[in-house]
Protein backbone atom coordinates (compact mmCIF):
# COMPACT_ATOMS: atom_id res chain seq x y z
CA UNK A 1 0.00 0.00 0.00
CA UNK A 2 0.72 3.29 -0.74
CA UNK A 3 1.15 5.99 1.66
CA UNK A 4 1.49 9.31 2.47
CA UNK A 5 4.91 10.28 3.28
CA UNK A 6 4.61 11.84 6.21
CA UNK A 7 7.50 13.27 9.14
CA UNK A 8 5.30 14.49 11.78
CA UNK A 9 7.50 14.76 14.92
CA UNK A 10 10.01 17.69 14.70
CA UNK A 11 13.26 16.75 16.49
CA UNK A 12 13.64 19.80 18.53
CA UNK A 13 12.32 21.84 21.14
CA UNK A 14 10.81 24.80 20.12
CA UNK A 15 12.02 24.06 16.94
CA UNK A 16 11.26 27.09 14.59
CA UNK A 17 9.55 26.60 11.53
CA UNK A 18 12.01 26.96 8.31
CA UNK A 19 11.42 29.72 6.36
CA UNK A 20 8.55 32.73 5.68
CA UNK A 21 8.81 35.10 2.61
CA UNK A 22 5.52 37.21 3.98
CA UNK A 23 7.24 38.45 7.03
CA UNK A 24 10.69 38.07 8.40
CA UNK A 25 11.40 35.23 11.12
CA UNK A 26 11.41 38.12 13.71
CA UNK A 27 8.22 40.14 12.82
CA UNK A 28 6.48 36.52 12.17
CA UNK A 29 3.58 36.21 14.82
CA UNK A 30 3.15 32.54 15.03
CA UNK A 31 4.18 30.48 17.47
CA UNK A 32 6.22 26.23 16.38
CA UNK A 33 6.76 25.12 20.03
CA UNK A 34 4.23 22.20 19.60
CA UNK A 35 6.61 19.49 17.93
CA UNK A 36 3.52 18.80 15.66
CA UNK A 37 2.17 20.40 13.20
CA UNK A 38 -1.83 19.92 14.68
CA UNK A 39 -0.55 21.53 18.04
CA UNK A 40 1.21 24.07 16.02
CA UNK A 41 -2.21 24.72 14.25
CA UNK A 42 -4.05 25.25 17.28
CA UNK A 43 -1.56 27.33 18.94
CA UNK A 44 -2.35 29.89 16.16
CA UNK A 45 -4.91 31.50 19.35
CA UNK A 46 -1.88 32.21 22.07
CA UNK A 47 -2.82 34.35 25.05
CA UNK A 48 -0.66 37.43 24.97
CA UNK A 49 -0.21 39.86 28.14
CA UNK A 50 -3.94 38.03 29.37
CA UNK A 51 -5.66 38.12 26.11
CA UNK A 52 -6.84 35.55 23.77
CA UNK A 53 -5.46 36.47 20.33
CA UNK A 54 -6.51 34.83 16.59
CA UNK A 55 -3.75 35.17 14.79
CA UNK A 56 -5.74 33.29 11.57
CA UNK A 57 -7.65 36.71 10.84
CA UNK A 58 -7.85 36.42 7.08
CA UNK A 59 -7.44 33.24 4.67
CA UNK A 60 -3.83 35.03 3.77
CA UNK A 61 -3.19 34.53 6.77
CA UNK A 62 -4.04 30.87 6.65
CA UNK A 63 -1.71 30.85 3.97
CA UNK A 64 1.40 32.61 5.70
CA UNK A 65 0.96 29.97 8.59
CA UNK A 66 0.91 27.42 5.99
CA UNK A 67 4.18 28.47 4.32
CA UNK A 68 5.70 29.31 8.01
CA UNK A 69 4.96 25.80 8.98
CA UNK A 70 7.08 24.64 5.66
CA UNK A 71 3.65 23.06 4.28
CA UNK A 72 3.39 25.53 1.17
CA UNK A 73 6.58 26.90 -1.06
CA UNK A 74 6.89 30.20 -0.62
CA UNK A 75 5.48 30.61 -4.36
CA UNK A 76 2.41 28.15 -3.70
CA UNK A 77 2.11 30.36 -0.31
CA UNK A 78 1.80 33.77 -2.46
CA UNK A 79 -0.48 32.27 -5.68
CA UNK A 80 -2.67 30.61 -2.56
CA UNK A 81 -3.11 34.25 -0.77
CA UNK A 82 -3.84 35.70 -4.33
CA UNK A 83 -6.53 33.48 -5.43
CA UNK A 84 -8.49 32.95 -2.55
CA UNK A 85 -7.89 36.01 -0.32
CA UNK A 86 -11.04 38.15 0.02
CA UNK A 87 -13.08 35.29 -2.12
CA UNK A 88 -16.26 33.33 -0.45
CA UNK A 89 -14.18 30.14 -0.98
CA UNK A 90 -11.05 31.63 1.28
CA UNK A 91 -13.50 32.83 3.78
CA UNK A 92 -15.17 29.22 3.58
CA UNK A 93 -11.94 27.66 3.92
CA UNK A 94 -11.27 30.36 6.80
CA UNK A 95 -14.13 28.95 8.71
CA UNK A 96 -13.02 25.32 8.32
CA UNK A 97 -9.98 26.55 9.20
CA UNK A 98 -11.37 27.40 12.62
CA UNK A 99 -13.50 24.92 12.83
CA UNK A 100 -10.69 22.52 12.44
CA UNK A 101 -8.47 24.01 14.67
CA UNK A 102 -11.45 24.23 17.72
CA UNK A 103 -11.47 20.56 17.63
CA UNK A 104 -7.87 19.88 17.85
CA UNK A 105 -8.06 21.45 20.89
CA UNK A 106 -10.57 19.96 21.93
CA UNK A 107 -8.62 16.65 20.64
CA UNK A 108 -5.46 18.16 22.77
CA UNK A 109 -7.16 18.76 25.92
CA UNK A 110 -8.44 16.01 26.28
CA UNK A 111 -5.49 14.00 25.48
CA UNK A 112 -3.54 16.08 28.14
CA UNK A 113 -6.22 15.69 30.35
CA UNK A 114 -5.99 11.23 29.93
CA UNK A 115 -9.80 11.62 28.49
CA UNK A 116 -10.99 9.94 25.04
CA UNK A 117 -11.38 12.36 21.95
CA UNK A 118 -15.06 12.92 21.01
CA UNK A 119 -16.36 11.53 18.00
CA UNK A 120 -17.00 14.58 16.50
CA UNK A 121 -13.04 15.50 16.34
CA UNK A 122 -12.59 12.62 14.54
CA UNK A 123 -15.71 13.66 12.08
CA UNK A 124 -14.03 17.07 11.97
CA UNK A 125 -10.46 15.64 11.16
CA UNK A 126 -12.35 12.97 8.33
CA UNK A 127 -14.20 15.81 6.83
CA UNK A 128 -10.67 17.75 6.46
CA UNK A 129 -8.69 14.47 5.17
CA UNK A 130 -11.46 14.39 2.64
CA UNK A 131 -10.70 17.74 1.02
CA UNK A 132 -7.73 16.05 -0.61
CA UNK A 133 -8.43 12.69 -1.97
CA UNK A 134 -5.70 10.75 -4.01
CA UNK A 135 -5.13 7.90 -6.85
CA UNK A 136 -2.03 5.95 -6.95
CA UNK A 137 -0.40 6.29 -9.94
CA UNK A 138 1.75 4.07 -11.99
CA UNK A 139 4.89 5.54 -13.15
CA UNK A 140 8.16 3.08 -14.54
CA UNK A 141 11.41 3.70 -12.50
CA UNK A 142 14.53 2.21 -12.87
CA UNK A 143 13.72 -1.39 -11.50
CA UNK A 144 10.36 -2.30 -13.00
CA UNK A 145 7.15 -0.33 -11.84
CA UNK A 146 5.99 1.92 -8.66
CA UNK A 147 2.74 3.08 -7.97
CA UNK A 148 3.02 6.58 -6.32
CA UNK A 149 0.23 8.83 -4.96
CA UNK A 150 -1.30 11.70 -6.33
CA UNK A 151 -3.46 14.25 -5.02
CA UNK A 152 -5.90 15.20 -7.11
CA UNK A 153 -6.25 18.89 -6.65
CA UNK A 154 -9.65 20.63 -5.27
CA UNK A 155 -10.18 23.76 -3.30
CA UNK A 156 -8.06 25.40 -1.62
CA UNK A 157 -9.54 23.37 2.10
CA UNK A 158 -7.01 20.31 0.64
CA UNK A 159 -3.85 22.96 2.16
CA UNK A 160 -5.37 21.86 5.57
CA UNK A 161 -5.09 18.17 4.85
CA UNK A 162 -1.15 18.19 5.96
CA UNK A 163 -2.82 19.24 9.61
CA UNK A 164 -5.64 16.92 9.55
CA UNK A 165 -2.92 14.08 8.78
CA UNK A 166 -1.22 15.03 11.91
CA UNK A 167 -3.96 14.60 13.92
CA UNK A 168 -4.50 11.19 12.37
CA UNK A 169 -1.07 10.32 12.68
CA UNK A 170 -1.10 11.44 16.80
CA UNK A 171 -4.08 9.54 17.45
CA UNK A 172 -3.13 6.58 15.33
CA UNK A 173 0.43 6.23 16.41
CA UNK A 174 1.40 8.96 18.67
CA UNK A 175 2.25 8.92 22.34
CA UNK A 176 -1.01 10.12 23.21
CA UNK A 177 0.35 10.83 27.34
CA UNK A 178 3.15 13.18 25.78
CA UNK A 179 0.42 16.12 25.11
CA UNK A 180 0.77 18.48 27.34
CA UNK A 181 -0.87 21.86 27.90
CA UNK A 182 2.13 24.49 29.21
CA UNK A 183 2.39 25.09 32.72
CA UNK A 184 2.70 28.82 32.63
CA UNK A 185 -0.01 31.23 34.09
CA UNK A 186 -3.15 31.83 31.77
CA UNK A 187 -0.78 29.97 28.51
CA UNK A 188 -3.11 27.62 26.58
CA UNK A 189 -0.27 26.61 24.27
CA UNK A 190 -0.30 22.57 24.06
CA UNK A 191 2.53 20.88 23.07
CA UNK A 192 4.24 17.16 22.30
CA UNK A 193 6.63 16.38 24.62
CA UNK A 194 9.88 14.82 23.12
CA UNK A 195 12.34 15.53 25.26
CA UNK A 196 14.37 12.50 26.68
CA UNK A 197 12.98 12.44 30.22
CA UNK A 198 9.11 13.31 28.75
CA UNK A 199 9.73 16.17 31.53
CA UNK A 200 8.83 19.50 29.10
CA UNK A 201 6.74 22.04 31.26
CA UNK A 202 6.55 24.65 29.05
CA UNK A 203 5.96 26.44 26.10
CA UNK A 204 9.64 27.23 25.66
CA UNK A 205 11.99 29.13 27.74
CA UNK A 206 12.21 32.63 26.68
CA UNK A 207 7.98 32.45 27.42
CA UNK A 208 6.55 30.87 30.46
CA UNK A 209 9.85 28.96 31.64
CA UNK A 210 12.12 32.29 32.02
CA UNK A 211 9.48 33.68 33.92
CA UNK A 212 8.45 30.68 36.10
CA UNK A 213 12.30 30.57 36.84
CA UNK A 214 12.71 34.46 37.21
CA UNK A 215 9.60 34.07 39.90
CA UNK A 216 10.96 31.37 41.90
CA UNK A 217 14.28 33.13 42.12
CA UNK A 218 12.42 35.79 43.46
CA UNK A 219 10.96 33.58 46.03
CA UNK A 220 14.14 31.97 47.09
CA UNK A 221 15.62 35.39 47.38
CA UNK A 222 12.85 37.15 49.31
CA UNK A 223 12.77 33.66 52.11
CA UNK A 224 16.66 34.49 52.20
CA UNK A 225 16.00 37.93 52.80
CA UNK A 226 17.96 39.08 50.30
CA UNK A 227 18.08 42.24 49.23
CA UNK A 228 15.96 42.91 46.00
ZN1 LIG B 1 3.47 28.83 27.95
Amino acid sequence: MVRFRFSPVKGTFGGKAPRDIFLTMAASPFLFVGNLLCLDFLNTEPVREGVRVDLLVSFEDLARWLEAAGQLQPGAARTAAMRWGGSAEGRKTLREAKRLRAALRAMAERLAAGKPVGDDVVRTINRVLASRPAYARLVRNSTGYAARLEPVTRGPLQLLAPVAESAAWLLEHGEVSLVRQCEGNQCVLLFYDTTRNKSRRWCSMEECGGRAKAAAYYRRTRARGAPG
